[in-house]
């Protein structure tokens, strides 16, 4: 009887991969069609003083609009991008183009002004990853200095040697790094001291919990304390309301990025925004 129940389970199980590995390589080949048709669009969400609101930057956020209207997030189709490789190109679109709109709201009169640019793990360690940096700055015209590419915990457990070479030379051009979801991963804080990076991305799980109740922001607070103790600069993620603003800049915090100041903007949008603080 044991059995048989085995050879059920087994034979489900089975029919239960095939249904998701062709979902995957459907899902693949859509992406590729949709770069190549320029279905994937950068939306760029500003990044601000909490006490000012003022813009000091905005992050590049990738999206995919299929044929049928239909928005497919980033969570979804980035792991596809990665493990096919196709995150490679991606990548370098999203940078190159990232940098375009950078220089344009300098020349609008935001010298200052920073982009974000998330970097996967595949793209980091590829070794062309340096040159089109230094390519996309060049192009652009724009100085290393504001661009911050984004990295997360988890990329510093997969080889970590190679990660602060990489590091180190990225440094050496002048551009920023800072760890994004910061909190989640399990990255060591002597690992940490060994990245030098510049700055810390409070994840916006710490964010929600100085208004849902489980606690005052103790995490949060306590990373804004790191940071400034290690020197680092921080930015509080997913801050949706004033109760969330104004305890980070209790604790000392004073750059976020969340809906209560800006959701993530088209071009144009963002153009507009950026308008009332030129
Ligand atoms: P992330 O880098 O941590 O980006 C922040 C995410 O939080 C974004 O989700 C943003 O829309 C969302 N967010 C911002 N403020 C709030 C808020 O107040 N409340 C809530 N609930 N959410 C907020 P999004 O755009 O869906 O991106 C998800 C993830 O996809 C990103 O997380 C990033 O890891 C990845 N991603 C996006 N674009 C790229 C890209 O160009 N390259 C790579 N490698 N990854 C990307
Ligand atoms: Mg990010
Ligand atoms: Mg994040
Ligand atoms: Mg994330």
């Amino acid at each position: 009887r044991a059995k048989i129940y085995h050879r059920a389970d087994y034979s489900y199980f089975t029919r239960e991969m095939g249904v998701e590995i062709r979902e995957r390589v459907r899902m693949m080949h859509a992406l590729r069609t949709a770069f190549e048709d320029e279905r994937l669009f950068i939306v760029f969400q500003p990044q601000v003083h909490i006490g000012s609101g003022k813009p000091i930057g905005a992050e590049a956020l990738l999206r995919w609009k299929t044929e049928d209207g239909t928005l497919i997030p980033p969570d979804q189709f980035i792991p596809i991008a990665e493990y096919s490789g196709l995150i490679v190109n991606i990548g370098e679109w999203v940078l190159r183009t990232a940098c375009l709109e950078l220089s344009r709201i300098h020349q609008s009169g935001l010298q200052d002004f920073r982009m974000a640019v998330n970097v996967s793990q595949t793209q980091f360690s590829h070794p062309l990853f340096l040159q089109l940096i230094t390519s996309a700055l060049h192009d652009a015209g724009v100085p290393p200095e504001n661009l911050e590419l984004e990295i997360t915990e988890s990329m510093a457990m997969t080889d970590p040697d190679l990660l602060i070479m990489t590091l180190e030379k990225i440094k050496a051009m002048g551009v920023r790094i800072s760890i994004d979801d910061f909190g989640t991963g399990f990255s060591s804080l002597s690992q940490l001291q060994k990245l030098k990076v510049d700055k810390l991305k409070i994840d916006r799980a710490f964010i929600n919990e100085i208004s849902d109740g489980t606690n005052d922001g103790s995490i949060a607070k306590m990373i804004v304390q790191l940071s400034q103790s290690l020197q680092l600069e921080v930015i509080a993620e997913g801050v949706e309301n004033q109760l969330q603003a104004e305890k980070l800049m209790s604790f000392g915090c004073d750059h976020a990025q969340g809906f209560y100041f800006a959701k993530p903007k088209n071009k144009v949008e963002l153009h507009t925004w950026l308008q009332a603080y030129l």
